[in-house]
């Protein structure tokens, strides 16, 4: 049995990966050659050819033993010289133990970054590697350091924007706690230093606090991560003509608006904890962190006497100072001019929100349920700005307007905890807008100077779990999208190219996940219209959801009705299997008017500001709105030449040190490296012009070579520099070069200059 987290049963190993077969047909016969052996318990073994007969081999193996093994159980290695390569389309053979042999080797050695073609994979260390900083800065600028690393990708990006004057995007994907995030302040610093000017910090400086800001707001505790983004979001830096920086734009995309905040701002967090967890950061930093004066303001308590909070049993993190934290905060609030009474307005919601839930509700002699009047609506509704009457009558009662009339009805209660959490979180998720708003208004003031620009994206990667709801299923669909970006981008229209010069090369078969994406978004018959058809009856259930999905989806080869509420996708990265508990409720807009119209009452000036905002925003299903911003986050993405990082967590526990190779090998797969590699390792990723690249590289030729004709200064170029034939083509208009090659050739003429 593979030890490995298959994602389907249709998924084999050799499928994907690239298998080198007649190789391994004549390797199978060869002697005394290094071979990856599968052990009984699934890991593989490196181990050597001693003899082979009929379908069977004597393999020795590293620790002496002599296996008999079956050959379908053995794949080539790669030879010593071919061990730690830091680009894996450089591996001789490219089996899946070669490849997670040759990430081990260099995870060892401190080497967390390698290349699969394109895309830079990246390992996350968990310990300070000390690789970042000034130094790594200039030696990547300058081009002294030739290994991978996020500086270099993004170095590579500035560069051509500069050079193509085209809008380029990191696009950084993982799983929870691969580090994305990190990435993405790595890549920040680094155009920091790049777009600074002046050689003043200033601007690094300003990342900094907006990053502060962003965490302790959007930040939280998970089993998995420490600090844990609970969003995902999008960073366009935008630069001047000269290449610096004058401005960015931070959207929270796909996360952004209220009502969809229900499950992917997993606005839940502030309600409800699962153990070793915590809410976001900011409530605890409040609570450690404010000065007496405004504790005695708020009625604020210690952490341990909120509900909200002590649900988990787990208040603070190791090696983290909640109140230091807090002072940085309000640093970071100052320098994005946030001024102290908007500031204290921001405190004062946080303080509401912990007092509402603090808030009780017992039974009347009647049977019916009211609010017990003690200090926690007290002080959530003098917070709030209202009086305890209207809240505890807010909190009890559902009002319905019927034409003329306002009909009221007692809430059970169920639904009067139900409320009140759903009011919390709605403040919560709305405050947390209008703070990016202002953020993003002290960040645009530069923008008028906009030349170009440079977007980072740092997103859930695709996800598949024992049991994945609604969540996911948003998250893989939307990964689902940039995953067809990236092959648009990179095999698409390559081979388009390829045609239209005169190449004759032959298609590299890549997946295409058009039909996928059919499935989805098709009207009215895919998963999202449906969802939102049946979200809009009455007398539905998530059962009868899903035999609507089986009854009119069941000859789409990308769907799979399973039994029950359960149903299955072929996604590009391998079958998912969904289950449908809960997605008509969290498709729905859960916020009731009634509640919107008290918190419209409300005296404390953001709330009746976060309802407008609400009643501006339409009233569509989840599933509409994150369609429309996925694809105004993905047209914003459309025009830029993508570069991708891929994060990779080699263990759960976030400790340093330990590589679970099942766990990589699942996430590889997750992100579509194998694909990546194979078609990379196929194909012409670098294309220039013969005009540009004779331009660029004629001064290498001695003058009597040089003619002036642009396609035969290139050809000439190449054969100096004993580029081999089978690594480039010549087209009609271009030069088409194999991976790497273009990094030797730069290399030489840096020599050279
Ligand atoms: P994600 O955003 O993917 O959930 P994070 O970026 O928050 O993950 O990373 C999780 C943790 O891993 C960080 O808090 C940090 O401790 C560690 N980490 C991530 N990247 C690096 C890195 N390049 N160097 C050192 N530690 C890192
Ligand atoms: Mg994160």
């Amino acid at each position: 049995e593979s030890p490995y987290v298959a994602l389907s049963s249709s998924d084999s190993s050799g499928k994907v990966w690239e298998l080198d077969g007649d190789d391994s047909i004549s390797y199978f016969s060869k002697k005394k050659l290094r071979v990856w052996c599968r052990q009984p318990r699934g890991q593989w073994e490196l181990g050597m050819v001693q003899s082979t007969s009929g379908e069977e081999a004597f393999v020795s193996l590293s620790n002496g033993n002599v296996m008999k093994v079956d050959r379908s159980e053995i794949l080539p290695a790669n030879p010593d010289v071919l061990e730690d390569v830091d680009d894996l389309i450089k591996l001789g053979y490219l089996n899946e133990p070669s490849v997670l042999h040759n990430l081990k080797l260099r995870y060892s050695q401190g080497m967390i970054y390698s290349k699969a073609g394109p895309v830079l994979i990246a390992l996350n260390p968990f310990k300070d590697l000390q690789m970042y900083g000034n130094k790594y800065v200039s030696a990547c600028s300058q081009r002294t350091m030739n290994s991978p690393h996020v500086y270099a990708t993004v170095d590579a990006a500035y560069n051509k924007m500069m050079r193509d004057e085209v809008n380029q995007s990191i696009i950084i994907s993982g799983e929870s706690g691969s580090g994305k995030t990190e990435t993405a302040k790595i890549a920040m610093q680094y155009l920091a230093a790049l777009g600074g000017g002046g050689g003043n910090c200033a601007i690094e400086n300003e990342f900094l606090q907006i990053n502060r800001i962003l965490e302790a707001f959007g930040n939280a505790k998970t089993a998995r991560n420490n600090n844990s983004s609970r969003f995902g979001k999008l960073i366009e830096i935008y630069f001047g003509c000269t290449g610096k920086i004058c401005g960015a734009k931070i959207q929270t995309c796909l996360f952004s608006l209220t009502s969809e905040i229900t499950m992917l701002f997993e606005q839940s967090r502030v309600v409800q904890l699962a153990r070793d967890e915590r809410s976001y950061h900011i409530f605890y930093q409040l609570c450690a962190g404010s000065s007496s004066d405004l504790k005695e303001k708020l009625n604020l308590r210690a952490v341990s006497e909120y509900k909200y909070l002590v649900q988990s049993d787990c208040m603070s993190i190791d090696g983290v100072d909640d109140a230091k934290n807090f002072d940085q905060l309000m640093e970071a609030l100052d320098a994005v001019q946030i001024y102290k009474e908007d500031q204290e307005l921001i405190f004062k919601i946080l303080a509401a929100i912990l007092w509402l839930g603090n808030i009780s509700f017992q039974v009347d002699r009647d049977n019916q349920i009211e609010v017990v009047d003690d200090e926690a609506v007290n002080s959530a509704a003098q917070l709030m700005g209202c009086s305890s009457q209207d809240l505890m009558t807010a909190l009890c009662t559902h009002k319905i307007q019927a034409d003329e009339d306002t009909i009221e009805k007692k809430l059970t209660l169920k639904q009067a905890i139900e409320r009140r959490d759903a009011i919390a979180k709605f403040i919560y998720a709305s405050l947390f807008n209008w703070l990016l708003d202002q953020v993003n208004k002290s960040l645009e003031a530069g923008k008028k100077c906009t030349w170009k620009s440079i977007s980072i994206l740092d997103f859930y990667g695709f996800q598949t779990f024992q049991k994945n709801g609604f969540e996911q299923f948003y998250i893989n669909y939307a990964n689902e999208r940039i995953q067809q970006h990236y092959n648009r981008h990179l095999f698409k229209l390559e081979q388009e190219d390829y045609e239209l010069d005169g190449i004759d090369w032959t298609k590299v078969d890549f997946e295409d996940n058009q039909g996928c994406l059919d499935l989805f978004e098709k009207k009215p018959q895919g998963l999202l219209s449906l969802l939102d058809e049946e979200s809009n009856l009455p007398n539905v259930s998530d059962l009868t959801f899903a035999n609507k999905l089986k009854h009119h989806l069941h000859p789409n080869p990308c769907f799979k009705g399973e039994r029950g509420r359960a149903f299955r996708v072929r996604h590009y990265a391998g079958e998912v299997l969904y289950d449908t508990n809960e997605f008509l409720e969290k498709n729905r807009d859960t916020m009731s008017s009634d509640c919107i119209q008290f918190l419209l009452s409300c005296n404390c000036e953001l709330l009746p500001l976060f309802s407008k905002m609400f009643n501006q925003s339409q009233k569509q299903s989840v599933a509409t709105k994150f369609k429309v911003q996925l694809f105004k986050l993905l047209h914003q993405l459309e025009s830029t030449m993508p570069h991708f990082i891929r994060c990779i967590a080699p263990n759960t526990k976030q400790l340093p040190g330990i590589y679970d190779e099942s766990l990589v090998l699942h996430q590889l797969r997750c992100c579509g490296v194998p694909e990546i590699v194979r078609l990379s390792r196929a194909g012409y990723p670098t294309r220039m012009t013969h005009q540009e690249f004779s331009r660029r590289y004629v001064f290498m030729l001695s003058e009597a070579n040089v003619s002036h004709d642009p396609l035969s200064i290139s050809v000439a170029v190449l054969q100096k520099f004993n580029i081999p034939s089978e690594m480039y083509h010549v087209g009609y208009t271009k030069l088409y070069l194999r991976a790497g090659q273009i990094d030797a050739l730069e290399n030489m003429r840096k020599q050279i200059l």
